[in-house]
């Protein structure tokens, strides 16, 4: 049997809604609500992980959050931007002088944030 010349549709690709996945829930979802409904444009991607996240307690594919995380103690946070993870880093660090470290996925090794 012979290939007729890759002329078989792909489905997948005509849909420009975009989709967004999550292994562990083994889900798919695609953001034409948050589109649609909350004309929320390029963070439409950013507003289903953050809901995914406070609703699952984990991100969805794809999806890489900053993460703080306290040497010392059981505090830390994870959030997409690195800004409010920043200062979550240093006001933890500044009030309990602990040493937090700060990582992101696009990070070879993580930040010490208050380590002297
Ligand atoms: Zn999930
Ligand atoms: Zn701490």
């Amino acid at each position: 049997m012979t290939d007729p010349g890759g002329e078989l549709p792909h489905p997948d690709d005509v849909d420009d809604t975009p989709t967004i996945s999550c292994s562990r829930c083994d889900a798919e979802w695609a953001l034409d609500y948050e589109l649609d409904e909350l004309s929320m444009g390029n963070q439409a991607v950013e507003a289903f992980a953050l809901d995914h996240q406070q609703h699952t307690g984990h991100f969805p594919d794809d999806v890489s959050p900053w993460i703080a995380d306290c040497q010392r103690c059981p505090d830390g946070v994870e959030r997409l931007e690195e800004q409010g993870v920043r200062r979550w880093a240093t006001a933890h660090a500044r009030h309990t002088r602990h040493t937090v470290e700060l990582d992101h996925a696009s990070r070879d090794e993580p930040v010490l944030i208050g380590d002297d």
